[in-house]
């Protein structure tokens, strides 16, 4: 099987798929008719006795704050990348603090393209920990390099930011076909930075996380604790450098990875292992039900895949909602938006933004 590479923007190349309509048609498209529920998400809920999709407690506000990236990974579920100029300013920043303060969500989790870039970053997490919340920031580690960001690591450090960074695979090869040549080797110079600045050592204030995702058309692996333990292994043997967690994610069959998927000749068979891998274990572990996703643009959504799908939140009073206007009790009345691409976060041992899920 070939693997992907890495790519341009699909709003760059004009591409058909740079439409979301485009995106679900194509999904919706797919034969699945020989398979369960004939491969249709809300049927298999139902199947499984969830009649809907429902939210449980909000715990994680995630504001993804543009789709600026100095990346431009051939799997972005963002299509994210340095032509995209979507990003969040500040007043939209400040609605979402001013939310914030009226959720019990313990955590704040900033999301991009590559965050660090929105120019009102450092401000948003300062008055997010200020306010006493958990911070996560979603980090491509190439980032860390560019000179403005020399000081980031020590900055996050001092303000006990959580930092998630991704990393297909700890081997160059696996990384590089994904996201770029000389991907890996910068991510490495990046880990080391981190870990100079207590990133990596167990110090629960200084929390390195890494993200994997497979490449090419597989899901993520279902044996945790051995993944983490071969990364160690590897990362240490090999480069010297210590992380605290692994996560593993299935990649969702939207934006990019959809493309790739399509042109590879991947999509049937990847729409078959992931509807014939359906674990009903993961239902009520899915993070649409405890998150609250922001956009660029202030609107609001069940999760970051749904955003990118602009399926934007439902309520039966109102047709979308924005985050100046937030009421939490508008929130827990809404019916989750869902669609084939949520297969993705139900494979397997389930996967989201916090990796496995059942
Ligand atoms: S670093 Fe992340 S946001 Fe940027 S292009 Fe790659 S996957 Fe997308
Ligand atoms: S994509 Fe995943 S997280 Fe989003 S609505 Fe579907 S099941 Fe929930």
């Amino acid at each position: 099987m070939s693997s992907p590479t890495a790519t341009v923007s699909l709003k760059q190349r004009h591409a058909l798929l740079s439409s979301t309509q485009q995106q679900i048609n194509l999904l919706e498209a797919v034969d699945l008719s020989h398979l369960p529920e004939q491969g249709n998400f809300e049927a298999t809920l139902n199947h499984h006795r969830w009649e809907k999709l429902t939210p449980s407690k909000l715990e994680i506000f995630q504001i993804n704050v543009g789709k600026l990236c100095n990346m431009t990974c051939r799997h972005c579920h963002v299509d994210a990348g340095p032509d995209r100029k979507e990003i969040m300013d500040l007043a939209t920043i400040d609605a979402c603090l001013q939310a914030l303060d009226q959720t019990e969500a313990h955590t704040v989790d900033i999301t991009g393209g590559a965050p660090e870039l929105n120019p009102h970053f450092r401000y948003l997490v300062e008055q997010t920990v200020v306010r006493g919340k958990h911070v996560i920031d979603r980090c491509n580690l190439t980032v860390l390099l560019l000179p403005s960001m020399k000081d980031l690591p020590e900055w996050f450090a001092e303000r006990g930011v959580e930092i998630a960074c991704s990393l297909p695979h700890f081997r160059q090869p696996n990384t590089d076909s994904q996201r770029g040549d000389g991907t890996f080797e910068q991510s490495i110079a990046a880990l080391r930075k981190l870990n100079a600045a207590g990133y990596g050592k167990g110090d629960p204030k200084r929390k390195l996380t890494l993200v994997s995702n497979p490449v090419g058309a597989s899901l993520s692996c279902n044996q945790a604790a051995l993944l983490e333990k071969m990364w160690k292994e590897g990362l240490m043997e090999n480069h010297n450098i210590t992380f605290d967690r692994l996560i593993a994610i299935n990649n969702m069959p939207i934006s990019r990875h959809l493309e790739w998927l399509e042109q590879s000749g991947n999509l049937q068979a990847y729409m078959e292992l992931l509807v014939n891998s359906f674990n009903p274990a993961t239902i009520s572990g899915l993070m649409c039900r405890n998150t609250l996703s922001v956009a660029w643009d202030g609107r609001l959504f069940d999760c970051d895949f749904n955003q990118m799908l602009e399926l934007e939140i439902q309520h039966p009073d109102r047709k979308s909602l924005h985050i100046r206007d937030l009421a939490t009790e508008l929130l827990a009345q809404r019916q989750i938006q869902t669609g084939r691409h949520c297969f993705g976060c139900t494979a397997g041992k389930g996967s989201s933004c916090g990796g496995a899920i059942a």
